[in-house]
């Protein structure tokens, strides 16, 4: 997506297409292409949308150029040019969302135009109003909120440390001192300052989201998942509720390895777990603090990917082939020239780029490229397997109409690739030929690949669902401005079981200091995208045969898993995503429960560990 910046914290990465949802806040000055008339007929809706695509996608293929040359050579001109190219694609995109929801009511509009209209009046995420000015001011605010947390500084000891040292450091440190004063300064120096602006923000978008038709902003965000926007917050609740016994289970069993490692005083038996402790600035996904919570014995799984593949002479380039290679082998055609041309696989030595890992369609034919700083390491190795998904799945549905070129839903896209990560089993390394068959590690070892998996992927859940549960309260006004704060550390406590290391107040924004909360990316997406990947993963097993306990398959080299994957992906968006998940797994429904199988070997070890320690906080 264009100018679509995702977080360059702890997630995963953004898919760049030419997509007409790319828009964020949008200064809707520019004039209509060709709004409707006052009595809009059928015909003039065909007809408005057909331009809307013809237009749209013809800008995007400009837009990302620019984007492209932006990211991967920073200069100050490439700044300019690349803010501009923006704002122009936002201008358009304002006007057609504007001009689609007076088409949207019409009575007797086809199956597409209906569903493109609705697409074209959703595609925004902060939606300006039209009254003289405010376009200028939201665009104002959110600059100046994203630009003051890129800024953000902490402290360690006393002197300053930015944010991606300091995430470093929260991971590294084993100090309770140093973890609090890190996680203080962070929330009070990032977070505080931006309150008042955030609460602008919220007005003035909602203001924006009404002139569109939606009750706010909140609303507008869950009407992207063909359903009404109650009953979708109501399947992320029924989704959380499959998965939470396996969270609270994780969450006991951490909080009595904290509580050994660190003492009554840091951490107590029982209760909610201090947030600082869990190797994350957010604790969001508790990986770092692995070596915590590792198992005698079956901790050590004997071998690491990174030093694997270094071994074995792997440059960047060559793990990107072994990633081609995977889907290869499911019968998808190879990667077009030009992508090993115009990616960026590897940092440039004599420039600013932007190194977060990202995925681009810049055609949107196949104009296809990744853009990395690839090290020779285990992460990488995922990561390109996860970019690559997104690059598979944009040349799978590039016959579709213009607004049809997007994921089924915005969970799909970031899902893709790291289903086809998790079959990157000891097994598969063995059939590259990466690791000697006498090194599998024997099943008395899978605790500890689960569990690793585990501190980062079934953490991550709660997370990922009440980033979006506090903002859609503070869209539609349930969490006043007055309680920002206390809403947000009550459902960090709800949900995750956690508690900030000192008291926070009013006065304190903790949920600013999350990067998605002031650059306004939504965040349902990704904790769909962690249910959805074990979903596909399942029914790509099931379909490959797989007998044995789930988290050991690999469907590596299966054509028949390949075409039916393909089938869902050649749809793009131009159905609604329970008929894509249907082709594929044919169910219709979202679920946790294949996480839960993947986990259940992790989560009966888990209930014995956690016997006679008491549950929940
Ligand atoms: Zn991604």
């Amino acid at each position: 997506m264009i100018r679509f910046t995702v977080s360059t914290i702890a997630l995963a990465c953004a898919a760049f297409g030419v997509s007409a949802a790319a828009a964020q806040t949008a200064p809707a000055t520019a004039k209509p292409a060709a709004q409707p008339s006052s009595k809009p007929t059928v015909a003039e809706a065909d007809a408005y949308v057909a331009e809307a695509e013809k237009t749209l996608a013809a800008d995007g293929v400009d837009a990302a150029r620019m984007a492209w040359v932006n990211a991967t050579y920073i200069t100050d001109d490439t700044d300019a040019l690349a803010a501009k190219s923006g704002a122009k694609s936002t201008d358009l995109a304002v006007q057609y969302a504007l001009g689609a929801a007076k088409y949207a009511t019409l009575p007797g509009l086809s199956f597409d135009t209906q569903r493109k209209l609705n697409l074209l009046r959703g595609g925004l995420t902060l939606p300006a109003p039209t009254r003289a000015g405010a376009s200028e001011e939201l665009s104002t605010l959110t600059t100046k909120m994203s630009s003051a947390y890129g800024k953000g500084k902490g402290t360690l000891d006393g002197k300053p440390i930015n944010g991606s040292d300091i995430e470093a450091a929260m991971g590294e440190s084993r100090d309770p001192a140093k973890l609090k004063e890190m996680w203080i300064s962070w929330n009070d120096n990032v977070g505080a300052p931006m309150r008042g602006d955030y609460a602008k923000m919220t007005a003035i978008s909602n203001e924006g989201a009404r002139e569109l038709g939606y009750k706010d902003v909140g609303a507008l965000w869950r009407s992207g998942y063909d359903m009404k926007p109650d009953a979708f917050a109501a399947l992320t609740d029924k989704i959380w509720l499959e998965v939470e016994p396996l969270y609270k289970a994780l969450h006991t069993y951490a909080r009595w390895k904290l509580n050994a490692k660190y003492g009554d005083a840091v951490q107590s038996k029982t209760g909610p777990i201090r947030s600082d402790l869990l190797g994350n600035m957010w604790a969001q996904e508790w990986g770092n603090i692995y070596d915590i919570v590792a198992p005698a014995g079956a901790g050590d799984v004997g071998y690491d990917t990174g030093e694997l593949l270094k071994a074995k002479g792997y440059d960047p380039v060559k793990m990107v082939k072994q990633g081609e290679a995977f889907y290869s082998s499911l019968g998808f055609p190879a990667l077009p020239g030009t992508f090993w041309e115009r990616s960026q696989i590897v940092k440039p030595a004599d420039r600013e780029v932007i190194c977060h890992a990202s995925a681009w369609d810049v055609d949107n034919v196949d104009d296809l490229r990744i853009k990395m700083c690839t090290k020779v390491n285990a992460d990488d190795f995922v990561t390109i397997h996860h970019e690559l998904g997104h690059n598979y799945y944009q040349r799978a549905y590039n016959k579709q109409p213009f607004l049809y070129k997007n994921g089924a839903n915005d969970g799909f896209h970031e899902a893709i690739g790291d289903t086809v990560a998790l079959s990157i089993t000891p097994n598969y390394l063995v059939k590259i030929g990466l690791l000697d068959q006498a090194k599998v590690p024997s099943p008395d070892k899978d605790i500890g690949l689960l569990l690793r998996q585990a501190m980062d992927k079934v953490a991550f859940l709660p997370f990922g669902l009440l980033i979006d549960k506090w903002r859609w309260g503070v869209f539609s006004g349930e969490i006043p401005t007055t309680g920002y704060q206390g809403a947000w550390d009550k459902l960090r406590l709800q949900y995750q079981g956690i508690v900030p290391p000192v008291a926070r107040d009013e006065t304190k924004f903790d949920a600013g200091a999350k990067y998605h909360i002031p650059a306004a990316v939504p965040y349902t997406r990704y904790f769909l995208a962690r249910v959805l990947q074990f979903q596909f993963y399942k029914a790509a097993c099931d379909q490959a045969g797989w007998k044995g306990p789930l988290h050991r398959c690999s469907f590596f080299d299966n054509k028949a898993v390949g075409t039916k994957l393909n089938a869902m992906l050649s749809m793009g968006q131009s159905k609604p995503w329970p008929d894509a998940l249907q082709v594929f797994t044919g169910s219709r429904e979202m679920s946790g429960k294949a996480l839960v199988e993947y986990f259940a070997p992790l989560k009966a070890w888990l209930d014995v560990q956690n016997k006679g320690k008491p549950q929940g906080w």
